[in-house]
């Protein structure tokens, strides 16, 4: 696939002064599929803004690339709408565009009484939600993912499947591109004047009639620029994914996860054999001190730390999400022997012996965090401002959502 060619001065200062009817801050999937909606329904005088010089740099190239079914959410919610629909239609737009995808499945298992307990809820849930799922026994089990282990009772979700993340993000690149969509990188929203409708970016000023907050982990930011959602902030959460041997990896068939902590918005540790066959093991949900803060102390800001602690100790305070008790997890399985009693709660005859040394892949999530509450913020929150939409917490599913949600987006928030 080829990449965006570099912009040179003249063209910088011929777009400078151009103005589109929609401006959309970030080039990651949500802010692409909304701009692929708008283009199937004609609209053409669009402008992604992208911060980076490449695509997929944050959560939408760092996935576990999965495409749920919609098994875990009330159906109430706006993860629910979108998240089966949402599946299919992504899943549609990879065989059209000879994506790599495949549907290899996914069962989730208990450890106990109480655990299983979780597997009940969840089939519920999955019916509520038209999701197709099977209780199956532990004999079943074993037949579908042999490495796989549970205490007397797994769901299996048939249509879970995996896709090339990245594939989609450069399959609509082309197609917008194609459509004559323009997306400029290197090009981070700084500063925009709701009054005048123009923004500021790295290269150069542009006007728009209307504005959508696609901007994943800086969406708050660009958000209280324009007066919205001040009660919210991101709060990032770093997601580490170890690799397990090649040899081992051929053992598996699909997916396996542990019922989650419902309460949360993450659902835990979990195997995926992506779509190359390669099987990892995470994504871990430990706070990250700042937000793009992938690597070691790397991105932390001096001028964002103070209140990401201070978010993080009022999170603690109320404790209402059990946040201390998953903090107090994250910190013992950091290291891979401590991580090693979860893995064996999926894959029983998992040892240290299978994984390849460190973390394989870091992703991180733009976890709302609701001051006035202190609550992690658990569904999508779509926010409205003067003459601009806010995209906020387009945590997981968020991949597996974004056709169904830029559809309904367009149909009930966002100019025709
Ligand atoms: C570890 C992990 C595992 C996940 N696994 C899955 C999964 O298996 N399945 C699933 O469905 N979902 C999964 N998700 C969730 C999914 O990846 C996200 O919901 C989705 O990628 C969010 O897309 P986005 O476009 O909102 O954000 P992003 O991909 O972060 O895109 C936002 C873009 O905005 C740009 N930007 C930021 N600020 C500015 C600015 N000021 N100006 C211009 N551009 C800006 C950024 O550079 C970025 O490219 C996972 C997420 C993580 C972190």
């Amino acid at each position: 696939m080829s990449w965006p060619t570099p912009i040179s001065k003249h063209t910088k200062d011929v777009i400078m002064s151009k103005k589109y009817e929609i401006i959309i801050a970030g080039a990651g999937i949500i802010g692409l599929a909304v701009a692929y909606e708008y283009l199937k329904r004609g609209k053409r005088s669009i402008l992604i803004l992208e911060k980076e010089r490449d695509r997929g740099q944050h959560a939408s190239g760092r996935n576990s690339g999965v495409l749920h079914a919609g098994i875990y959410y009330t159906k109430d919610s706006l993860k629910a709408r979108f998240c089966r629909t949402g599946s299919e239609k992504l899943y549609q737009y990879a065989i059209d565009r000879k994506i790599p995808v495949l549907r290899n499945g996914k069962v989730i298992v208990a450890w106990d009484e109480t655990s299983a307990r979780q597997i009940d809820i969840l089939y519920q849930r999955s019916i509520e939600n038209g999701v197709k799922v099977e209780i199956i026994s532990k004999q079943d089990l074993k037949k579908l993912e042999p490495c796989a282990g549970t205490y007397d009772r797994a769901l299996y979700s048939p249509n879970t499947a995996v896709i090339d993340s990245k594939g989609v993000l450069d399959a609509l690149h082309q197609d917008l591109n194609g459509g004559g969509i323009e997306i400029r990188f290197d090009a981070e929203v700084l500063r925009i004047d709701a009054d005048t409708k123009t923004l500021k970016t790295r290269s150069g000023d542009f006007e728009y009639e209307y504005l959508i907050n696609a901007a994943g982990l800086y969406a708050d930011k660009i958000a209280h620029q324009m007066q919205v959602g001040k009660q919210y902030r991101i709060l990032p959460f770093k997601g580490c994914y170890r690799k397990i041997r090649k040899e081992t990896a051929a053992l598996f068939n699909g997916s396996v996860y542990p019922v989650p902590d419902l309460g949360m918005p993450f659902l835990g540790v979990h195997i995926t054999k992506n779509i190359e066959g390669g099987l990892y093991v995470g994504p871990s949900a430990m706070p990250a001190l700042g937000r793009e803060n992938y690597k070691g102390f790397d991105s932390i800001r001096p001028d964002e730390l103070p209140r990401i602690l201070w978010d993080l100790a009022g999170l603690s305070v109320r404790n209402e999400q059990n946040f201390l008790g998953l903090v107090r997890s994250e910190i013992s399985r950091y290291p891979l022997r401590g991580m090693m009693p979860h893995i064996r709660r999926l894959a029983p005859g998992l040892t240290e012996a299978d994984f390849l040394p460190g973390f394989a892949k870091v992703g991180i999530r733009a976890q709302l965090f609701d001051a006035k509450n202190r609550r992690l913020v658990m569904d999508f929150l779509v926010e409205q401002g003067r003459h601009s939409t806010h995209i906020l917490n387009a945590v997981s599913p968020g991949f597996t959502s974004s056709f169904a949600f830029a559809e309904w987006l367009l149909n009930e928030k966002l100019p025709a």
